[in-house]
């Protein structure tokens, strides 16, 4: 990164000096599906990330696969993309307690894997999560997560899809820029807290505040 971007970060991580990242709590995930081994990832995991934040809430995001959770003493660490997550969130006026995180993956790759096959092999776990949790709103973050909810589209990228209302297994979708494209590119966060005001007027429309 250079100087410029380096600078333009710090000031704006800086401005929620008054405001703390938080680390979310962790939802386990079903007890039959902690050793799954449906793909490749299985041999590579520490283990099988389910998702975190409130399991309650009706607004369910989700994100390609977990990033690092721990450090490497084994303390819970919070990875650049959670952080800017939460920025986004934040100005966007969306508390953190009324989110649940998810992942398209559920297993964090350490190494180069098969993408088609282990995307294939992981949304039933998400469809899963879905009839089980029965979000009101969902909310994708880059051109992976797109692609694989809208595989017989010709053109699911985050740039065609943004900015508009989907359906996905008959719940309303959306997406914006993945948190690491918008920390990498500052000049992306403005889109995403535009995408993220969005997704706070579509889930009051559709729940109660604390849903
Ligand atoms: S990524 Fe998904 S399908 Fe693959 S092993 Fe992990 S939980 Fe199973």
């Amino acid at each position: 990164m250079n100087s410029l971007r380096a600078k333009e970060r710090k000031e704006l991580y800086d401005t929620e000096m008054d405001h703390p990242f938080v680390i979310l709590p962790e939802e386990q995930a079903p007890e039959a599906l902690q050793h799954c081994e449906c793909c490749e990832l299985s041999k590579q995991r520490t283990r099988v990330i389910w998702g975190e934040g409130n399991p309650k809430a009706k607004l369910m995001l989700i994100l390609d696969n977990p990033g690092a959770r721990e450090d490497r003493e084994g303390n819970s660490f919070l990875c650049g993309t959670r952080e800017t997550l939460q920025l986004g969130l934040r100005e966007a006026g969306i508390d953190t307690n009324s989110v649940y995180v998810t992942y398209l993956l559920k297993c964090r790759p350490m190494r180069a894997y098969n993408k088609p096959e282990a995307r294939t092999a992981c949304l039933p776990h998400l469809q899963l999560q879905l009839l089980q949790k029965q979000p009101s709103v969902l909310f994708g973050f880059g051109n992976v997560v797109a692609e694989a909810i809208f595989p017989q589209k010709e053109n699911a990228s985050v740039k065609e899809l943004r900015g508009n209302w989907h359906e996905f297994q008959g719940i309303p979708i959306s997406f914006t820029y993945h948190p690491l494209a918008v920390r990498r590119r500052p000049n992306l966060l403005r889109f995403f807290v535009e995408d993220l005001k969005a997704l706070k007027e579509k889930w009051k429309g559709r729940s109660t505040p604390h849903t």
